[in-house]
C-alpha cells in the first residue's frame, strides 16, 4: 500500500527494498562496494560503503580542505546557475555544483558520445512533455546514481521532504536549492520534470585523482560514472520518456539482461560474457574505449 500522496504518481512502483510499493526511481549498485566493504547490501545503490571508503584513505578529507561543501553542513546548493546547456539540449539542465568539477565534463563528455547516451538525447528532443534535470546527490545519500520524477513543484516538495513510510529524499537532494527548483517547474510550463541524480562524491574523487596526475584511479571513475550515467538514462529515465512503467528490476533487465536488483561492477559489465551483447556491455566497450583515449 502506497502512503496516500503517492497515491497518483505515475512513476515506478516496484521496489527493491523492503518489498513495499513506495519506490519509484531507479537506481543500481556496484556489487563490489558492498562486498569489499562488509556493509550489508538493502538492495539499492548505498553510497555510505563508498563514504566509509572515502574516508579511510582519506582523499575526500584532504580535498574537502579546498571545497567547503564537503562539510556536512554547508552546500554548494545556495548558488546554482540555471539551465546551463551543456550540449544543445534545450530541454536538459545542469546544476552548477555538477560542472563545478573538472571530472564531469570528461564523464558526461564520454556518457554524450555513447550510442545509447545519443539515442536518450534523441528520445528526448523528440517529445515535448517531459524534461529532464541532471543533479548532484548529496554524498551523505546512498544512492551512487538515481532517477526520479516529479510531476511538479508540490511533487517535489512532498517527497523530499515527506517524513512518513515513503522515499525519504531529503538526504538525496540536500543539494538542491527548493526556490530553484521551483523556478525551473515554473520555466518547465508544467511538465514533469525527470531528475538524473550524480553522487557528488564520485566527482569529487575524480577530480581529486585527476589533481594528483593519477591517471589510471581518475579513469576508473571516469569510466564508472559515465557508465551511471547511461544505466540512469537507459535502465530507468528513457522509460518515463517513453510511458513505460518499469520496475527497477525490469530495468535492470532490460540494460543487463538480467533481473537484478544492482549493478555489476564496470570491469564485470565489460568482460563477463554473461553480458555479451546486451546494453550494458556496449555501453562499457564504448566507454572503455573512449575514456583509454582519454587525455586529461
Ligand atoms: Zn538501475
Amino acid at each position: 500500500m502506497k502512503p496516500s500522496i503517492l497515491q497518483n504518481h505515475t512513476l515506478f512502483t516496484n521496489s527493491t527494498l523492503g518489498g513495499a510499493e513506495r519506490y519509484w526511481f531507479g537506481f543500481n549498485g556496484k556489487e563490489n562496494i558492498t562486498e569489499v566493504s562488509g556493509w550489508q547490501d538493502y538492495g539499492e545503490r548505498f553510497y555510505n560503503t563508498n563514504i566509509a571508503r572515502f574516508f579511510s584513505p582519506d582523499p575526500i578529507i584532504v580535498y574537502g580542505q579546498e571545497y567547503p561543501w564537503y562539510s556536512p553542513y554547508q552546500f554548494a546548493g545556495n548558488k546554482p546557475i540555471w539551465a546551463i546547456d551543456l550540449d544543445g539540449l534545450e530541454e536538459s539542465y545542469y546544476y552548477e555544483t555538477l560542472s563545478t568539477y573538472r571530472a564531469f565534463s570528461f564523464i558526461n563528455n564520454t556518457a554524450r558520445k555513447t550510442t545509447l547516451g545519443k539515442q536518450f538525447d534523441i528520445t528526448l528532443k523528440a517529445q515535448n512533455k517531459i524534461d529532464v534535470f541532471y543533479f548532484p546527490i548529496s554524498r551523505k545519500s546512498s544512492k551512487e546514481g538515481m532517477v526520479i520524477m516529479f510531476s511538479s513543484f508540490n511533487d517535489y516538495l512532498e517527497k523530499k521532504y515527506y517524513q512518513g513510510d515513503g522515499p525519504m529524499l531529503t538526504y538525496d537532494f540536500e543539494l538542491l536549492d527548493d526556490k530553484k527548483i521551483e523556478e525551473m517547474f515554473n520555466k518547465s510550463n508544467g511538465k514533469p520534470i525527470i531528475f538524473i541524480g550524480i553522487n557528488q562524491g564520485r566527482l569529487a574523487t575524480m577530480d581529486y585523482y585527476l589533481k594528483n596526475k593519477q591517471v589510471k584511479e581518475a579513469k576508473a571513475v571516469h569510466k564508472d560514472v559515465s557508465e551511471t550515467i547511461i544505466h540512469e538514462e537507459t535502465a530507468h529515465a528513457i522509460n518515463h520518456l517513453k510511458g513505460k512503467r518499469l520496475s527497477n528490476e525490469e530495468g535492470h533487465k532490460k540494460y543487463f539482461g538480467e533481473s537484478r536488483p544492482y549493478s555489476p561492477t564496470f570491469n564485470q559489465l565489460l568482460n563477463d560474457d554473461k553480458y555479451k551483447g546486451t546494453d550494458g556491455q556496449k555501453t562499457a566497450v564504448e566507454i572503455d574505449t573512449d575514456v583509454n583515449q582519454t587525455d586529461y
